[in-house]
C-alpha cells in the first residue's frame, strides 16, 4: 500500500513537472513571439485579423497574440 502510494506520489510529481516546463516553454515562445512583432511593428496588433487589442488586455497580458473575437473564435 505505501509503495501504491509512493508510485501514485512520483507519478503526479512527474505530470506536474512536466507540466510546468511545457508551460513554461510556451510561455517562452509567447514572449518571443511578441518580441518578435514589436521588431516586425505589428505589435498589439491581432496576429489573426490585424484589429488593434485593446490596451487594457495588452496591460494584463503584453504577450498577447489575438484580439477578443479571435480568442473566442
Ligand atoms: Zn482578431
Amino acid at each position: 500500500m505505501q509503495y501504491a502510494n509512493f508510485v501514485l506520489k512520483f507519478g503526479e510529481r512527474e505530470l506536474l513537472d512536466e507540466f510546468e516546463i511545457v508551460s513554461r516553454a510556451s510561455e517562452r515562445q509567447r514572449i518571443h513571439a511578441a518580441l518578435n512583432r514589436i521588431t516586425e511593428g505589428e505589435y498589439g496588433y491581432c496576429i489573426d485579423c490585424g484589429e488593434e487589442i485593446a490596451p487594457k488586455r495588452l496591460t494584463a497580458d503584453p504577450a498577447i497574440a489575438l484580439c477578443l473575437d479571435c480568442l473566442r473564435g
